[in-house]
């Protein structure tokens, strides 16, 4: 099922890409954590991209 809303997809996409990675586990973590769920590393890497052009 395509979503056809654009602001929607939108937000889709936002959740998708905008979030901290963990240096150690690499478990996803929320983009405004300061630490690690898992492992509570404080070692947490952005995943931030700015949308891509694509459809
Ligand atoms: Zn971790």
């Amino acid at each position: 099922m395509p979503i056809t809303d654009t602001f929607k997809k939108q937000i889709a996409q936002r959740r998708r890409l905008f979030f901290k990675i963990c240096f150690k586990c690499g478990a996803k973590n929320h983009i405004d954590a300061q630490r690690c769920r898992k492992c509570r590393g404080d070692q947490l890497r952005l995943k931030n991209r700015t949308l891509g052009a694509k459809k």
